[in-house]
């Protein structure tokens, strides 16, 4: 699958629908306006300049967030330096909703979250296409 960020000028492809998407209220996720959906760095392609942004105030930021920076799009996010992760965050909101139709949504209460022992909590459920506005 295939998806641009607003202006285009950024080109992101992934093997196929996620297995899940996960949408988070920490503030990271809610500034971001991401949808996340979680794939193994080597299946990512990203075409055209993002740029990166890690969290200034918190000692240990874990993320770091990767934006179009003409249009401001959240394209995904990768981890930092000292955690490296399994997996990174693509913004599902980039690619076309239909698409997506069937893919589970998860609602995380990400605020509770403060060290890598939280458990991340979820608060609700659904599919795309689902009825509900992604
Ligand atoms: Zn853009
Ligand atoms: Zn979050």
């Amino acid at each position: 699958m295939i998806g641009h960020c607003l202006c285009r000028r950024v080109r992101i492809e992934i093997p196929g629908t996620p297995d899940g998407i996960g949408i988070c209220n920490c503030r990271l996720c809610r500034s971001s306006g991401a949808a996340w959906g979680y794939f193994d760095p080597a299946e990512v392609k990203v075409d055209g300049d993002v740029a990166g942004y890690s969290r200034e105030d918190l000692d240990d930021p874990w993320l770091v967030l990767h934006f179009c920076p003409r249009c401001g799009a959240t394209t995904h996010y990768t981890a930092s330096g000292a955690h490296p992760l399994d997996r990174i965050g693509v913004n599902t909101r980039l690619f076309v909703q239909d698409e997506l139709d069937g893919v589970a949504v998860s609602y995380q209460d990400g605020r509770c979250v403060f060290d890598e022992d939280d458990e991340f909590i979820e608060t609700g459920t659904g599919h795309i296409g689902d009825g509900k506005a992604f």
